[in-house]
């Protein structure tokens, strides 16, 4: 079995076998661009050790023959004393992962090789001496679990007893003296000495990135991603070049075009005399990559040239890991680079103006996530808030929240519900968690390429980074900037777009994209690059859907909303709502009557309040359909709560007051009380046991139809009987409304269609029988998710969800993103057995699913009519729609 790669063995589509970087060092390798040789061992001899704890049978022997190749090509031995050959030992799982062991560099130096590398370095020690240290620094670390801190402590011990803050001030022998300090540390930790023997270094190093898979942030990172667990990572072992042998040499990245704002040009930062990591951790102070062509022009005009390539290539943006050692540049990783949501947009409008795709990929470019996130407020801005600090805009975005500096304390506030703003002067994977609890990212330290940048925008939060002017004070819980002293728990406001920070609490306003979908913002209009390219999008999404988009809108605001955002119709409008307010004495009086007067006199005073909502929504839907579901929740919801409404009642009896009235009340909520009242006197079953409430709904909805069609629009009620599990309840419930239809409707033109949800999983079982009577069915996939797990929703997020993550019984809530398997297979089955009943028959969802990116694929596949989503949701569907259809 092949284990093991040369770079010039692969190519970009292998990912899921070389992992992304390995397969991109490949491409580049074929492209003829300056890699140095190396090779990649594949994400199945990661699977094979992970499943059995032991190396497979032949990999030691493959790594063997090709260290051997890598040898000839660069005319060194691993570890020769004399002149050695040293590599850097790189994870790289088919999704850039942060949390997974990153790399060691360096690996091949030991006590004798490093003076083989000082006499290579033409007589410089101090850069051999610093790359040991180096290598003991990162193989400890990451190899064998020595905590970071005692280096780092070792390092400022080393600069202290030097009299100075700078490492480059740090000479050979201060560097030897180093490497011994470290290696104490290194046996004080390990039990054992730091190993001598480069392939046993080697070997440890690629153990460690195998194991490193299943390390907690990396599993962390996925469950948040969403990546599958049994990916596995491959590892890269690539020649050494450096970037810290002096002053024409450096390290830096690049991106062919703003990661952030999309916009074209040369982005980047470059370190000189630097090495590797120091330019993404943030150490020391970067200069722009635009820099570069003053400081070594001819290595700059090959890189911007190999950027041209790689994008034309890659077709999208690229970003990049270079190192120039004494003027040859080297390309050490390139890759799809990540972008925020507003770039996905810009860019791929861009390659579609460049010819590089056609309009169906820059759908597949982008999607409604990003979008969504597009859609967040912006800070509203007057003259009263001036930002304290300005740093990079890292990740866009508005973000509010109270001040916290660890990881932990941001976990702990955002599960009390409050919101905060994670401050750090540079961030690490070990903050992940509180990453992903926090509002948003300030750091004092890092540019655009930062780890809290990187991160921050993968995971869409907001983020500024480098805000040199903050004074942070992590053990004291403080920084201090213009002169203001911000404490843990103070208010504070950032705007990842600008890079500014504000003091206090600034108020935010809608974003461009969704005035531009309010239709305020004009795209044809606008220089705006985003809102451009939103639309341009969006229209080819709208051509290309074959799912119609409606909303979820009880009132006639949400109506019109929903109808400027897009929506082609109401697939729920709730009437419980209307019966809530001043009207909840009518209920009152519904319930508790005794007589069938009683009870006609309160059906009658609600009619015309009914009637009057529904005029309202129909009137905003001129034209198009809206479903209006019949009153669903428990009727004791409607009533006081029992346990209030007893002390109440016995308090006036105390005082002698005449409590007839609460009397009746509170014997009639204990009466309807319900020891699980979802699955009790709701939907289809009110209806059939208060004689003449659905009745009064259906008139309503007829009555105020036909009088928006006289007024001259057009009405186009759907009604919706909810919670049905058999087909004898509808035909009951249709029975009689039809009679009541045919009454009001008259000749007046108006169609009313009666059709059912399917969210008892019986309906889908029996949707056959139940199409016969329905003239439509939209599926309620919250009660349908809820009966077919028998999960309480309310209940089982807080209560255990979390664990069923953890293990892995699923990876994301099914009441967020529809569970395919088994809740789609009810909807599955509801399809096909109640098209093949009544052929043409109408298919909608409205549960929340209909705006959950990943289930309106599912309903694309299963081939509903419509999604039905909450307005803010509507664009997002008509994306994923289209997304769907492409
Ligand atoms: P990450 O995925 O965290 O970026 P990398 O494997 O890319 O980790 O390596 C970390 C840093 O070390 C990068 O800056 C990279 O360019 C540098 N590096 C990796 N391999 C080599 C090498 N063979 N020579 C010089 N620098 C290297
Ligand atoms: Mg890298
Ligand atoms: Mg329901």
């Amino acid at each position: 079995h092949k284990y093991v790669y040369d770079f010039a063995e692969g190519n970009k589509d292998q990912k899921d076998l070389l992992g992304g970087k390995g397969a991109n060092l490949a491409e580049m390798t074929n492209l003829g661009l300056p890699v140095p040789p190396g090779f990649t061992i594949t994400t199945e001899a990661c699977k094979a050790y992970l499943a059995t704890g032991e190396e497979p049978a032949g990999l030691a022997d493959q790594i063997s023959a090709r260290v051997g190749a890598l040898e000839a090509a660069m005319g060194r031995k691993l570890g020769d004393p004399e002149d050695p050959l040293l590599v850097s030992v790189r994870s790289g799982a088919k999704f850039s992962m942060p949390g997974m062991m990153e790399t060691v560099l360096n690996v091949g130096l030991n006590d004798r090789s490093v003076v083989g590398l000082s006499a290579q370095a033409g007589g410089n020690d101090r850069f051999a001496w610093d790359s040991y240290r180096r290598l003991i620094q990162m193989f400890g670390k990451t190899v064998c679990d020595v905590p970071g801190e005692e280096f780092e402590h070792a390092l400022d011990d080393a600069k202290r007893a030097k009299g100075t803050t700078n490492d480059l001030d740090l000479d050979a022998d201060d560097l030897r003296g180093l490497v011994d300090a470290y290696k104490k540390i290194f046996s004080k930790h390990t039990g054992r000495e730091f190993p001598q023997d480069p392939r046993e270094q080697l070997d440890l190093a690629i153990k460690a990135v195998f194991e490193s898979w299943n390390a907690e942030r990396a599993v962390i990172y996925r469950r948040q991603e969403r990546i599958p667990a049994d990916l596995g990572t491959a590892v890269n072992v690539v020649a050494m070049v450096f970037g810290n042998l002096g002053a024409d040499s450096g390290t830096g990245v690049a991106f062919t075009r703003d990661p952030a704002s999309g916009a074209q040009g040369i982005y980047g930062d470059y370190l000189a005399n630097a090495q590797g990591e120091d330019v993404v951790a943030g150490i020391r102070n970067t200069v722009p990559l635009q820099e570069l062509e003053r400081i070594d022009k001819k290595s700059y005009d090959e890189l911007l040239d190999y950027m041209a390539r790689l994008e034309g290539h890659y077709k999208d943006l690229c970003d990049i890991e270079f190192t120039i050692e004494r003027g040859k540049l080297w390309m050490l990783q390139t890759r799809v680079g990540k972008r925020t949501a507003a770039a996905a947009f810009v860019i791929a409008g861009q390659l579609v103006d460049e010819g590089l795709i056609d309009l169906d990929e820059a759908l597949h470019r982008v999607n409604g996530a990003q979008l969504a996130q597009l859609m967040f407020p912006r800070f509203k801005l007057d003259h009263e808030f001036q930002p304290v600090a300005k740093g990079i805009g890292a990740s866009p975005g508005a973000a509010v929240g109270k001040v916290v500096f660890t990881s932990a304390r941001a976990v702990e506030l955002a599960g009390e519900g409050e919101q905060v703003i994670l401050v750090r002067r540079e961030t690490n994977p070990d903050d992940l968690n509180g990453m992903i609890a926090a509002q948003g990212i300030l750091t004092s330290r890092g540019g655009k390429t930062s780890h809290a940048a990187v991160v921050a925008r993968g995971m869409g939060k907001t983020c500024v980074s480098g805000a040199d002017e903050l004074d942070i004070d992590i053990p004291g819980r403080k920084f201090t900037v213009a002169g203001q002293t911000v404490r843990e728990g103070d208010v504070v406001s950032i705007d990842g777009t600008t890079g500014k920070v504000y003091l206090g609490e600034v108020p935010v306003m809608p974003s461009e994209v969704v005035q531009y979908f309010e239709g305020e913002l004009d795209p044809e209009q606008t220089d705006d690059a985003l809102v451009k390219a939103v639309h341009r999008i969006m229209t080819h999404a709208d051509a290309k859907r074959r799912l119609a988009v409606r909303t979820n809108a009880d009132t006639g605001a949400d109506a019109a909303r929903a109808r400027r955002f897009g929506g082609e119709g109401i697939g729920l409008c709730r009437t419980e709502h209307m019966f809530l307010g001043d009207r909840r004495e009518l209920v009152e009086k519904l319930i508790l009557a005794r007589t069938d007067d009683e009870r006609d006199s309160a059906l009658a005073a609600l009619l015309p309040l009914q009637r009057a909502d529904f005029e309202e929504i129909f009137r905003e839907m001129d034209g198009l359909p809206v479903t209006v579901r019949l009153i669903d929740p428990p009727l004791h919801e409607f009533l006081p709560p029992l346990e209030q409404l007893a002390v109440n009642v016995a308090v006036a009896q105390e005082r002698g007051e005449d409590v007839a009235k609460e009397e009746a009340l509170l014997a009639a909520v204990r009466r309807m009380h319900e020891e699980n009242p979802m699955l009790g006197l709701r939907g289809v079953r009110l209806g059939l046991v208060i004689p003449g409430l659905f009745a009064m709904q259906v008139r309503a909805i007829a009555e105020a139809a036909v009088t928006v069609t006289r007024a001259g629009a057009v009405a186009k009620p759907e009604i919706m009987v909810p919670l049905v599990g058999a087909v004898q309840e509808l035909e009951t419930v249709r029975a009689e409304a039809e009679k009541i239809i045919a009454e009001v409707v008259g000749d007046s033109g108006v169609e009313v269609l009666i059709g059912t949800m399917i969210e008892v999983p019986r309906a889908a079982l029996t949707a056959g029988q139940i199409a016969e009577a329905a003239q439509f069915f939209s599926f309620g996939t919250n009660d349908l998710t809820q009966m077919a797990w028998g999960f309480s929703r309310d209940d089982v997020e807080g209560a255990f969800f979390w664990r069923y993550l953890e293990l892995g019984i699923f990876g994301i809530s099914p009441f967020e993103s529809i569970d395919r398997e088994g809740v789609g297979r009810l909807v599955r089955i509801a399809v096909e057995e109640g098209r093949a009943a009544r052929p043409g028959l109408k298919l909608g969802v409205c549960g929340e699913h209909g705006g959950d990116p990943e289930s309106v694929h599912f309903f694309h596949e299963v081939g509903l009519d419509y999604v039905s989503c909450s307005p803010f949701r509507v664009p997002v569907a008509r994306l994923e729609a289209g997304r769907a259809a492409v």
